[in-house]
C-alpha cells in the first residue's frame, strides 16, 4: 500500500458550494441596489452584472462600480451612485455572514482527518489572498488545516493551471508529490496539473461550473462527496478515521 502524508484541498465548489453562493450574494446585491433607489428590473441587471464578472473575472473587487458607470444616469437621477454602490457591497458582505457555509461533509472530513490520523492537511487555491483566506476562517476549517500548507496563487505568484503551484506546495513542506493528494472540482485545473507533477488526484463531481467538464488526464478516482473521499482513503490507503 502506498504511504499518504499529505492531502491539499481545493476552495471554490470543493469545500463550499461556491456557485450557489454567489448567485444568493449577487441577488442580494441588487435587490439592496434597487432599494437603494436604482430604477431598473433586476432581469437587466443581472445581464449586465454577469456581463461585468466575465468581462472583469470574479476576482475583480469592483463589479458594482463598473456596473452602475455602464447604467445610464437616468435610472438613478439624483442619487448619488456611491450609495447604491454601497448598498450592494454591504448586501454581499452580509450574505457571507448569513450563507457560507461549507459542505456538512467537507467539514465533518476534515475533522475526522485532522483528529484521527496523522495527515497533514491543507489548501492550494487560485485567488487573491485575503478573499481565500476569509473563507477558510469564515468556513472556521483553519483549525483543521496545517498552518504552514495554505498556498494561495496570489500570495505565491504562481497560478493555477500551471503545475508549479503544486509543486511548490509539495517542496515547501518537504514531500514527494506522490505522497501528495489533491482534491478539486475542477479538471482543468485541479485534476490534469497535479497528475503531471505525479500527485494523486481526487475529482470532486457534485455540481458547479466544471461538472460536466472532461479534463485530457483521469484523476484517481472520482468522488460525489467527502463520504466517498473517506471510503476511498481507507479502501486503498488503509487510513481509518
Ligand atoms: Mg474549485
Amino acid at each position: 500500500m502506498n504511504q499518504l502524508r499529505a492531502i491539499f484541498f481545493d476552495i471554490d465548489d470543493t469545500l463550499y458550494s461556491t456557485s450557489e453562493f454567489s448567485e444568493l450574494a449577487r441577488s442580494a446585491s441588487l435587490d439592496a441596489m434597487i432599494e437603494a433607489g436604482l430604477n431598473m428590473s433586476k432581469d437587466q441587471l443581472q445581464e449586465e452584472l454577469d456581463e461585468v464578472i466575465n468581462e472583469f473575472t470574479s476576482n475583480y473587487e469592483h463589479h458594482f462600480d463598473k456596473l452602475l458607470l455602464r447604467i445610464p444616469k437616468k435610472h438613478y437621477k439624483g442619487i448619488n451612485p456611491s450609495i447604491i454602490i454601497a448598498a450592494g457591497v454591504m448586501a454581499y458582505h452580509e450574505t457571507k455572514s448569513t450563507r457560507l457555509f461549507p459542505y456538512e461533509d467537507a467539514i465533518e472530513a476534515l475533522r475526522l482527518l485532522s483528529t484521527k490520523t496523522d495527515l497533514l492537511l491543507g489548501v492550494i487555491t487560485e485567488g487573491l489572498e485575503v478573499k481565500q483566506a476569509e473563507k477558510l476562517v469564515r468556513m472556521r476549517i483553519t483549525q483543521y488545516l496545517s498552518p504552514s500548507a495554505i498556498f494561495i496563487s496570489n500570495q505565491i505568484g504562481i497560478s493555477k493551471p500551471n503545475p508549479k503551484i503544486y509543486q511548490r506546495a509539495c517542496s515547501d513542506l518537504n514531500l514527494r508529490p506522490a505522497e501528495t493528494m489533491y482534491v478539486g472540482d475542477n479538471p482543468l485545473y485541479d485534476v490534469d496539473p497535479p497528475n503531471r507533477i505525479g500527485m494523486i488526484t481526487v475529482r470532486v463531481r457534485r455540481g458547479g461550473k466544471y461538472h460536466g467538464v472532461e479534463g485530457k488526464t483521469a484523476p484517481a478516482r472520482e468522488v460525489q462527496n467527502f463520504w466517498d473521499l473517506l471510503d476511498y482513503l481507507r479502501q486503498d490507503y488503509g487510513i481509518e478515521v
